[in-house]
C-alpha cells in the first residue's frame, strides 16, 4: 500500500486553516479505511513565515490530530519555495506526495483518482481545472492570458494546471536535481519527464480569507515563469534589429530618391539613413550579447541533463 504525504503551503491562512485541516483529516481517514493508502500517511502544513496565528493553529492540530505534521519556515519565501521545501522535506519518507493550496480551491475528492493513476504507473498526475466559473472575470482573463503567453514563449506547461499535483518519490528525487533559485514549479515539473496523466475538476471558491496573490505578485510570477524558462525575448530583440537594418535599406533608397528629386535640406539623406542603420545595428548587437547571457543563464541553473527512468540488465 502506498504511503501518501500531502503538502500544504500556508501563508497567513488562519481564517481557512482549521477548516482545511478538518477536511483533509477526513479525507486521509477515509482513504485509509478504504485501504488506498497506508496508516502512516500524513498531511504536512508548511508555514511560510506567516505573521498571523497560522503556526499556532498547525501546532495545536499536530497535538490533537494523528495525521497532521508541520514545517515552519524561518521567513516568508513565497508559495513556490514553501511548496518545494515541503516536498523536499518528505521526499524520502513517502511513495507519493500531493501538493495543494491551503484554501482548498482545488477539489480534494480527486486525490483518490490521482492515487489510482499513480498506481497504474504514472509518476506525475496533474490536477487540471476543467472550468473556472467561480473565478472572477479578471482572474480568469489574466490566468488564461498567462498560460497562452507561456506557451508562446516556449515554456512547457500544462494548460489550466496550477500546483495541484501528485508526484512519485522518484519524480521528487528528480525535482531535487533542479538547482535553480528562481523556482517555477509548474514549468519545471513537465520537463522532468516520466509517464504522466491528468485528473479534471471544477475549481471552487476560496473557503475564506483573501487571495494571497496580489496583482503585483501575479505579474512578477508570470514574468518569472517566462524569464526562468525562455530566452526568446532576446531572440525578439535580435529579430527587431534585423528588421531595422532591412528598414534602413528602404530608408536609404527613399532618402536617395528624395535627394535626387532635389527638394531636401542638405545632410538630411545621410542623417535619415544612418539613424535607421545605427539603430538596427545597435539592437542586433544587443540581442547578440543577450544570446550569450542567455547561454550563461541556462548554464548557471545547473539543471540535470537527463533523468533516468530505469535500467535493465541481465545478471
Ligand atoms: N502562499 C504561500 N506563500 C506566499 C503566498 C501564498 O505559501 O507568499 C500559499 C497560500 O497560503 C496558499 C497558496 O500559496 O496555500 C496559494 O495562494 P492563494 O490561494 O492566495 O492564490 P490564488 O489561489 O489566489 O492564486
Ligand atoms: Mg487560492
Amino acid at each position: 500500500m502506498i504511503k501518501l504525504g500531502i503538502v500544504v503551503p500556508c501563508y497567513n491562512e488562519e481564517e481557512v486553516l482549521s477548516d482545511t485541516v478538518e477536511k483533509l483529516e477526513t479525507l486521509i481517514t477515509g482513504l485509509i479505511e478504504k485501504d488506498r493508502i497506508s496508516r502512516d500517511s500524513f498531511v504536512i502544513y508548511v508555514d511560510d513565515g506567516s505573521r498571523d496565528k497560522t503556526w499556532e493553529i498547525i501546532d495545536r492540530f499536530n497535538r490533537e490530530k494523528q495525521y497532521v505534521q508541520g514545517l515552519k519556515l524561518a521567513g516568508n519565501v513565497g508559495h513556490q519555495n514553501a511548496l518545494f521545501a515541503g516536498l523536499m522535506t518528505i521526499r524520502d519518507e513517502v511513495d507519493a506526495a500531493v501538493s495543494i493550496d491551503a484554501d482548498l480551491q482545488d477539489d480534494i475528492s480527486v486525490i483518490e483518482e490521482m492515487i489510482v493513476k499513480f498506481e497504474s504507473g504514472n509518476d506525475i498526475v496533474y490536477g487540471v481545472r476543467s472550468e473556472r466559473k467561480t473565478d472572477s472575470f479578471f482572474k480568469r482573463f489574466t490566468a488564461q492570458g498567462f498560460y497562452k503567453i507561456m506557451k508562446m514563449m516556449g515554456t512547457k506547461s500544462v494548460y489550466n494546471h496550477a500546483d495541484y499535483r501528485l508526484m512519485s518519490r522518484r519524480a521528487l528525487e528528480a525535482l531535487s536535481g533542479y538547482k535553480e533559485r528562481n523556482l517555477f514549479l509548474r514549468g519545471i515539473v513537465p520537463t522532468i519527464g516520466f509517464k504522466s496523466d491528468c485528473v479534471y475538476y471544477a475549481r471552487k471558491e476560496r473557503l475564506a480569507g483573501e487571495s494571497k496573490y496580489t496583482l503585483k505578485k501575479m505579474i512578477s510570477f508570470a514574468f518569472e515563469g517566462i524569464t526562468s524558462f525562455s530566452i526568446k525575448p532576446m531572440n525578439f530583440i535580435m529579430g527587431a534589429g534585423v528588421a531595422m537594418i532591412i528598414a534602413a535599406v528602404f530608408a536609404a533608397i527613399y532618402a536617395l530618391c528624395s535627394y535626387l528629386s532635389g527638394n531636401v535640406v542638405r545632410g538630411w539623406t545621410t542623417i535619415i539613413w544612418s539613424l535607421w542603420f545605427i539603430g538596427g545595428a545597435l539592437m542586433f548587437s544587443l540581442g547578440l550579447v543577450g544570446q550569450y547571457i542567455g547561454k550563461i543563464y541556462m548554464e548557471v541553473k545547473e539543471r540535470p541533463r537527463y533523468i533516468v527512468e530505469k535500467r535493465i540488465k541481465n545478471e
